[in-house]
Parts: C-alpha cells; structure tokens; sequence
C-alpha cells in the first residue's frame, strides 16, 4: 500500500490525462494513438470542466511524472445544439424529475466551450502553472484535431 504522507506515491506511467465527451463516438485514446495505459480519461456530457472533473485531474497530475491536460470537445455534440432549457424539459417529461436546478453546462460556442474549459482549469488553484494544458475540438466528419488554446 502507497504511503503518502512520506511522498511514496508510485508514480502511473501515464503522461496525459484528457477530459472529453462521454460521446461514444469520441475515442481519445484511438484519435491520439495512445496505447492502454498512457492515458488517463475522464468523461462527462460535453467534456466540461466541472469540479467533479477538475478533482480527477488533480488526482492525474498527482500521480503522473509530467503530466500535461488535453481538453476535447467535438463537433455534433448534442450539448451544443440543446439549451439548459431544453434539457430540463426533456428531462422532466422523460422522468418527471424537477431539474429546473440543474446547469447542464449546455453551450452555443464549440471552439469558446473548449477556451472557457481550458481557463477554467488553467485557472484553478487546484492545478499547477507548470502543467501545460491544450484545448482542441475534434472533427467527428474528418477525424481531425484542431487546436484552439493552449497554456
Ligand atoms: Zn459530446
């Protein structure tokens, strides 16, 4: 077992750690030629910087040696042609669930999404400067990745 308070923390063989879509259509490790193992995933409903999310980067770069951050977001996501509203209305026909309260962080912007996540991250004090963090929008028609911002 892993001693942390003396620094012993084993350290992944993971470099990268990506947050993305939970769109199936999306295969970071595929898209960027990863092997099993190089990567840690963190997935959510349009790949936004939540603070669940940015908790399991803070484990990432933790345990990773250099760790860097790869935000992706893609083209189609149904978080960009849907508003909050909207959500909340499908959601509360389909379950009769009240999540009037919910912020599905549902946006207008694709290649803004991917800035606001990446300065959302880059701006945590939960993350390191040294971290180099790239945002990129993945083009699900032509299977490429197009840089927007890095830090
Ligand atoms: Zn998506």
């Amino acid at each position: 077992m892993p001693n942390i308070i003396d620094g012993s923390l084993p350290v992944v063989q993971a470099r990268t750690a990506i947050l993305t879509c939970m769109d199936d259509r999306v295969d970071p490790m595929k898209l960027l030629g990863l092997p099993p193992g190089d990567a840690h995933v963190i997935r959510n409903a349009g790949g936004r910087a939540t603070d669940d999310a940015i908790r399991s980067l803070v484990v990432s770069v933790t345990v990773m040696e250099k760790p860097e951050i790869f935000v992706i977001h893609h083209t189609a996501c149904v978080m960009g042609w849907v508003t909050n509203e909207q959500l909340r209305n499908l959601a509360r026909r389909k379950s009769r669930i009240d999540v009037s309260q919910l912020d599905f962080l549902a946006f207008t912007d694709l290649d803004e999404s991917v800035r606001e996540d990446v300065s959302k991250i880059t701006s945590s004090s939960f993350i390191d400067d040294s971290v180099v963090v790239t945002g990129y929008v993945y083009d699900l028609s032509s299977s490429q990745l197009r840089e927007i911002c890095r830090r």
